[in-house]
């Protein structure tokens, strides 16, 4: 049975790796600072015999009894209202947290993967995002605090590869959406959904031109178990090369949930990208992945969630 570790398992990606997890027989070692994670999240593991929670701060140190084999470096605020929110955090766990869950791996002779971002591409002038493509961020921006923290991971998990042979995989992971976003993360999926079963203005920022494509969760993880089993330590894109502009995504949600919401146009956040779309060449080539779940599906799924989540609070 492989026993490994996930930081950040309790947030919205994590929880659901962890489910994918246990069910293919590995032994799950959950850590979170619940800082933005949630233990409904991972309520329904608790009982699990093959799966143990840890409540902590991976930005301190780690020390984790028996052996480990792979270590899944996933905690970090990634909603712009989150990293905002909790800018030094975020800065901490990408490189104090990267540097410690990197030391744990080599301590314990693991498979180290790191979740990265889209946003190490910044604002794009390349379109779509190749893996080979630099970006383009600005450091000192409120969304630096994010990206430059990525960006430092990256580097830090090549140069533990380059120098101390760790095993390890970079994922950079674009717009990903589905159930167990919270309600209030502020990103746009779970905005315009929980706006529009409230019958509330849907917020779209700037004039809603810019762009982004989204990928469910399942997809996503899919993806994410198929680079953590392959032998890829180039940096890898996941997500749905189907693009959308905001506008269009406040129409669909509009027709999927019904009511009475219209939209309101707002400010456009400093330094929100204009354009991205991820190439998924490699990710197709090499593990053989792309997604297969319609924008429709997955906007149906994550609204039924959203609208339980609404009626249990009711
Ligand atoms: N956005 C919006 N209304 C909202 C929330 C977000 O128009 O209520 C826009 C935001 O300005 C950005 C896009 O939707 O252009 C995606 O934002 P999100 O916070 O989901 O993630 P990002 O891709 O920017 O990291």
């Amino acid at each position: 049975m492989p026993r490994t570790l996930i930081t950040g398992g309790a947030g919205f990606l994590g929880s659901h790796i962890c489910d994918r997890l246990i069910r293919d027989g590995h032994e799950v070692i959950c850590l979170d600072n619940l800082i933005t994670g949630r233990m409904e999240n991972v309520a329904h593991l608790l009982d699990h015999e093959a799966f143990r929670f840890i409540k902590l701060d991976v930005t301190e140190y780690l020390d984790i009894d028996g052996p480990v084999d792979h270590v899944l470096h996933f905690a970090s605020p990634a909603s712009p209202v989150d990293y905002q929110r909790l800018p030094i955090q975020t800065l901490k766990v990408g490189s104090l947290g990267t540097h410690k869950t990197l030391g744990l791996a080599k301590a314990k002779a693991a498979r180290f993967l790191l979740a990265s971002t889209s946003e190490v591409y910044g604002d794009p002038v390349i379109h779509p995002q190749r893996e080979d493509y630099w970006g383009n961020v600005n450091p000192i921006g409120p969304r630096g605090v994010y990206d430059e923290a990525k960006r430092f991971a990256e580097a830090m998990t090549m140069a533990y590869h380059r120098y101390h042979g760790l095993d390890t995989r970079i994922v950079r992971i674009f717009n990903t959406y589905g159930p167990r976003m919270r309600p209030n993360d502020g990103r746009v999926v779970s905005n315009f959904i929980n706006q529009a079963l409230r019958g509330q203005p849907l917020t779209v920022y700037g004039d809603g031109s810019q762009t982004r494509s989204f990928c469910y969760v399942s997809d996503m993880v899919e993806g994410l178990y198929r680079l953590l089993m392959s032998s890829e330590v180039d940096p890898i894109n996941l997500g749905n090369p189907k693009e959308f502009t905001v506008v269009e995504l406040a129409h669909m949600v509009l027709r999927a949930v019904g009511g009475p919401s219209t939209i309101e146009f707002y400010p456009l956040p400093t330094d929100d990208p204009r354009i991205r779309q991820p190439d998924i060449g490699r990710a197709r080539a090499r593990l053989g992945w792309e997604p297969t779940v319609e924008i429709t599906e997955g906007l149906a799924r994550t609204i039924h969630y959203f609208r339980g989540q609404l009626e249990s609070v009711n």
